[in-house]
């Protein structure tokens, strides 16, 4: 049997870091919804007892360090499956872009072998076992907009966001969360106001939405990347109502309500970056 499931890009419309913990991992309040922008995986089941990730990328391994493989293997331990499986990954989402490519790749193999394999998990099973492998992989599992605490691992579902076109815009450079977050500075940085944000999501109020994004790592990654700081600068006077770089980038993303908008915003964008994508955010 062949079966197919698709995994969306995400982005965050607030991402906030409270502190560190004893574990070494940040407390964070993150807004993520996703967009449609996906990777497409496919599944063969295999008669010999192994895990065999297939894929086309200079940067991803498709060993056991590709967090689809982990997500496969993770499953095949803990309930004693003895199938062997055979993911294809068509990747389109960017690699260390911010746009949490890997954790959704492993969400979608634990729907599409929670189906394949008949084990009737329920989500909230699935996203704990997702947790093990990675922080974003549960908010990436219940694949809404949702609300992420604790390291990004307790999710709390949100209403839809008020429908809008995604101007993603990324240079070619890969960033990587690690080095971000060890060089976040904690001591008097400004923190996004998350009840603001949750009450413009709950009145479908996109003014309100697109006035209270905000994203703690932005400063670290721009001052990092000068480059990125002039791509949001030019997000912005492109005329997007609201601007922000997704997790710790360096995708930086505008939204706008209208498409014509979205493309006058693409052709302003093109031949600045290195990749541009107008997407409708899903919710
Ligand atoms: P994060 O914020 O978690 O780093 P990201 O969106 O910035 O997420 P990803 O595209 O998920 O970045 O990739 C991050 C790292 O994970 C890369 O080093 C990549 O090689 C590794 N990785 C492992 N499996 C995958 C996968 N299936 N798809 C993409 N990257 C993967």
């Amino acid at each position: 049997m062949v079966l197919y499931e698709k995994a969306p890009a995400k982005v965050n419309l607030l991402l906030d870091v409270l502190g560190k913990r004893t574990d070494g991992y940040h407390e964070v309040a993150m807004v993520m919804t996703t967009v449609d922008l996906f990777d497409r995986l496919e599944f063969h089941e295999l008669k010999e007892d192994r895990i065999e990730v297939l894929l086309e990328s200079r940067f991803v391994p498709s060993d056991e360090r590709n967090l689809a493989y982990k997500a496969a293997a993770a499953l095949k331990k803990k309930y004693g499956i003895k199938e062997g499986i055979q993911i294809k990954i068509e990747k389109s989402i960017p690699v260390s872009a911010g746009l949490g490519g890997g954790s959704s790749d492993a969400a979608a193999v634990l729907r599409g072998l929670n189906r394949l394999w008949s084990l009737n998990l329920s989500n909230d099973e699935l996203a704990d076992l997702g947790a093990g492998i990675g922080s974003d992989i549960p908010f990436c599992v219940h694949g809404r907009t949702a609300l992420a605490t604790g390291r990004g691992e307790k999710i709390q579902e949100l209403p839809s966001p008020p429908p809008c076109w995604v101007v993603l815009a990324k240079l070619d450079i890969g960033v990587s969360s690690r080095t971000v977050f060890e060089n976040l500075e904690l001591d008097g940085i400004p923190h996004p106001n998350l009840e603001r944000m949750l009450k413009a999501i709950e009145d479908k109020d996109f003014a309100g939405v697109c006035a209270n994004l905000g994203n703690v790592l932005e400063c670290v990654t721009l001052d990092l990347h000068p480059d990125v700081a002039t791509l949001r600068k030019r997000m912005e006077q492109l005329g997007a109502t609201g601007v922000l770089m997704s997790g710790s980038g360096p995708t930086i993303y505008g939204l706008v309500s209208q498409e014509a908008k979205a493309h006058r915003l693409y052709n302003g964008l093109r031949g600045f970056c290195d990749e541009v994508h107008v997407v409708r955010m899903l919710g």
